[in-house]
């Protein structure tokens, strides 16, 4: 049934019947629990609902919309690509799409790139990518890759399996072979679990980390930590995997989360941020790694010229118009704010943790109120925020965001927690 038929006309008015929230849940699967608003347009880092009520936005489609709405260096790019050319296939060169590669290549440690679609996508590739180099380079005939807990790497079959968290494989086993995890930043653990796999038939292939754990709670990975992962990785001759997906492009204020941990992985993937918030993917290894061959891996619309155009010209703004220093010095604004509040409310807030502007405020354990309560009373402040999970508040606003709107954001906040407290 197409939209139109959906919106019918009431008797006697001229303007379409609403369509309204049930009517959505009548016709979408309900995979997700959502807040009930519709927003309807966006301008820099606002969104207004169908009621025309404005919002302070420190979502950004979940760490997506690194430019905010409505950007003239998007709008540019997407009026440009759709008028010129949007998909052809991986047929045929496409030169937006190798011009976005030599950007990325450029301005990461990595040497090529592979295009799809999303995040779990583009981590299915780098573990696909690292189970080849495990049978072609390392003679590994089972291959293992360990994962941290409390991880999160997608919602595809190998990548909830990759996600260590329980509550997203319930129900959809039997899960992919291979994975083992350990708690994050913990290197005991880790040096164990290298030295179980090792000892056992199967061997260990790579690694694969966030580095720094988004919806996990937005935990910071662990600079020394990750310093022995990394020689760890060179001494076995394994691969270092890191997950870029919500902490790269910018987001952290350097181009990579793994740039804040002085390290360099062998293989990483990017999605979120990369496009601004149009749906695109990316797997990005060292030239040492690039094991694939024609046919071994492939993606439809991965890296079509509408996609990549875009995902170019989110990148050259990110660099001409130098948003890095901006995200470093909003992000030191909204920590030094949200501790303050935390200060004023020391019974409920356990601790604020972030790097850049992807910051988390936790919420004490013993405390009943839960994330999702207070991102409702900021919603009704008119403020936007995600939970990281059932005790974490997090805040990734568009990169572009100002000093006064995290100051605006901070006082929404603040009044949201007065009114729960009451
Ligand atoms: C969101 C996310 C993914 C999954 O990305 P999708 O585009 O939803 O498939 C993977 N890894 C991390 C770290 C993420 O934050």
């Amino acid at each position: 049934m197409s939209l139109e038929t959906l919106v019918e006309k009431l008797p006697g008015v001229a303007e379409p019947r609403l369509f309204t929230q049930q009517d959505f849940d009548g016709y979408v699967m309900t995979t997700y629990a959502r807040f009930p608003l519709t927003l309807e347009r966006g301008a820099g880092c606002r969104v207004w609902d169908t009621e025309n009520r404005e919002y302070l936005d420190f979502v950004a489609g979940i760490a997506t919309c690194t430019l905010g709405y409505a950007h003239p260096a998007m709008v540019e790019a997407v009026t440009r690509q759709i008028s010129k050319l949007h998909h052809v296939s991986n047929l045929y060169y496409v030169r937006e799409q190798g011009e976005l590669a030599k950007w990325l290549v450029e301005h990461s440690c990595a040497d090529r790139a592979f295009f799809c679609n999303s995040g779990a996508e583009a981590n299915e590739g780098a573990i696909k990518l690292a189970r080849k180099y495990a049978h072609t380079v390392l003679n590994i005939r089972q291959p293992v890759i360990i994962t941290a807990q409390a991880s999160f790497h997608g919602r595809t079959l190998a990548t909830i399996t990759a996600t260590g968290q329980p509550k997203y494989q319930k129900n959809f086993d039997p899960l992919m072979p291979g994975f083992v995890y350990v708690p994050y930043n913990d290197i005991e653990a880790l040096e164990e679990m290298v030295a179980a796999v090792d000892s056992g038939e199967r061997q260990l292939a790579a690694i694969l980390l966030e580095p720094l754990q988004g919806e996990g709670g937005v935990r910071p990975g662990d600079v020394a930590y990750f310093q022995r992962v990394r020689e760890i990785c060179d001494e076995k001759g394994i691969l270092l995997i890191m997950d870029e997906v919500q902490a790269g492009m910018g987001r952290t204020g350097h181009y990579w989360g793994y740039e804040n941990l002085g390290i360099e992985p062998d293989i990483f993937t990017s999605a979120k941020g990369l496009g601004g918030g149009i749906p695109i993917g990316a797997m990005m290894c060292k030239s040492r790694c690039d094991v694939f061959q024609p046919g071994d891996h492939a993606s439809t619309f991965g890296g079509n010229p509408f996609a990549s155009g875009v995902a170019l010209a989110v990148c050259q703004t990110l660099e001409n118009e130098d948003i890095l220093s901006n995200v470093r010095a909003r992000g030191e604004q909204l920590r030094a704010g949200l501790s303050t509040i935390a200060q004023k409310f020391p019974d409920l807030i356990a601790e604020v943790r972030g790097w850049g502007l992807i910051n988390g405020m936790e919420l004490k354990p013993e405390v009943e109120l839960t994330s999702p309560q207070v991102v409702k009373a900021a919603m009704d402040e008119g403020l936007l925020l995600v939970p990281a999970g059932p005790k974490v508040i997090r805040f990734v606003p568009p990169l572009i965001v100002s000093a006064e709107e995290v100051e605006s954001a901070l006082q929404a906040l603040e009044k949201a927690l007065v009114t729960l407290t009451k």
